[in-house]
């Protein structure tokens, strides 16, 4: 069995999206009535592109095109402003992701904060996550975003090996990386995030603990572990030979890694997410809402989701940032999906089984008018497999945990299947 066949990090995939009509967001702001929604702003911009990425982010761009996209983020919030202020939306999350957000100079992202300010409600407990890399945490922007009351910073320092950076093309050293967290650290944030990868081509389980145990010394509060995929659009896969992942040798080293994390006092949220503190039950995350700004982020608002189309390459995002600068309507929705109540009792499902504290089955009836394993029978044998436990929620097992890419492939719908399998036919 191969543990890595697909991420579902959000149910549907932006592939089995398509274009909509006559859609507008005023028809759907009730989803983003009153308190506690997220906001997710992306920034595009990239120094370099890293072998393994195939998210939206551009390179080479200078301060212009930054403030280009930003005068149309503007426009963005000031339409969405106008709508939501008569919802009385109030954003208890705010997250600047990308792309590197600190790509930005300082007066781009005091910009940035200042905008949202003015347009939009904020609770004043707001929690602002901010995303960053090595090579662009300074001190200056450490100070702006302290101000601006960042939470939480998430680092990706992915590998503390030079030769394994240099194979994902990384453009930072490991020493450049340390400097990085020492400065960070002396910020005193709230919470702070670092990402690791495993499975990249010449990394041994030691080499990976070696990683870890230097990321520890640096006590931060979250670790992400991702597994190396490449996937579409990545330049490691036109590049290198050799690059495609070795399943079994990636699962070793996850499993060598979760254990050590384990046993180091973290706590295990998903395959993924390893945290220091004990956790708080998540929110409901299979219904939570959350609007995007910008170009490449998604909007979850109800049934509705919806993002600009899958871009994966430099071309084809620069392209649809362009369109996205010219748009004159962004209240008019033209490209996403609409979910029916199956797919989205396969998104509650997906968003919960593999994430603690598990599923409700009661909360699950009150939304469904039905139980999760009556609508889902491969849950059942899940749970005679060992993959899943039964308790007050619904949970995977340590060893259903670490098959997560493996067993929630498997939920998704033949009709979104069949949509992913079209788009992968046509650019995959
Ligand atoms: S992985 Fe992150 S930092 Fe690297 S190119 Fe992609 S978006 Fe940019």
């Amino acid at each position: 069995m191969n543990p890595y066949i697909q991420y579902m990090y959000s149910y549907p995939h932006k592939t089995a999206y398509g274009p909509l009509m006559g859609i507008s967001l005023a028809d759907y702001a009730h989803a983003l009535q009153g308190p506690g929604h997220g906001l997710y702003l992306h920034i595009p911009f990239c120094e370099t592109k890293c072998g393994y990425c195939n998210l939206f982010s551009v390179t080479g761009q200078d301060s212009g095109a930054v403030d280009r996209y930003l005068d149309a983020v503007d426009r963005q919030l000031a339409q969405y402003g106008e709508i939501l202020d008569s919802c009385k939306t109030e954003f208890s999350d705010f997250t600047i992701g990308g792309g590197t957000p600190l790509f930005l100079n300082r007066r781009q992202l005091e910009r940035i904060f200042a905008s949202v300010d003015k347009r939009l409600r904020l609770s004043e407990k707001l929690e602002t996550a901010v995303e960053t890399a090595p090579n662009q945490t300074t001190p200056e922007k450490l100070k702006l975003l302290k101000q601006a009351g960042a939470t939480r910073i998430s680092m990706g320092i992915q590998s503390f090996s030079q030769a394994e950076l240099q194979t994902l093309w990384r453009r930072h050293s490991p020493q450049k990386a340390k400097e990085a967290l020492w400065l960070l650290k002396s910020f005193d944030f709230p919470c702070i995030n670092l990402d690791f990868i495993y499975g990249i081509p010449g990394q041994t389980v030691d080499s990976l603990l070696a990683s870890l145990r230097e990321a520890l010394t640096f006590e931060p509060d979250e670790l992400f572990l991702y597994p190396l995929y490449i996937k579409h659009g990545a330049g490691l896969q036109k590049c290198r030979e050799g690059a495609v992942l070795d399943p079994d040798q990636a699962f070793r080293q996850y499993q060598e890694a979760s254990g050590f994390l384990r046993s180091q006092g973290f706590y295990q949220i998903s395959m993924r997410r390893f945290t220091r503190a004990y956790p708080h039950p998540a929110p409901d995350c299979g219904f939570s809402t959350s609007l995007a700004l910008g170009c490449g982020g998604r909007s979850y608002l109800g049934r509705l989701h919806f993002c600009s189309p899958y871009a994966t390459d430099q071309a084809t995002c620069l392209r649809q940032i362009h369109a996205f600068q010219s748009v004159r309507d962004f209240t008019d929705i033209e490209y996403g999906i609409l979910l029916s109540e199956d797919e989205e009792k396969r998104r509650y499902v997906i968003r919960h089984l593999f994430i603690y504290p598990g599923l409700d089955a009661k909360k699950y009836r009150r939304r469904f008018g039905s139980s999760p394993t009556e609508d889902f029978p491969l849950l059942e044998k899940w749970t005679r497999e060992g993959f899943l436990k039964e308790g007050p929620l619904l949970s995977a097992t340590e060893k259903g945990l670490g098959l997560a890419d493996c067993l929630g492939p498997q939920l998704i719908s033949p009709d979104i299947r069949s949509r992913m399998e079209k788009w992968e036919a046509l650019y995959g």
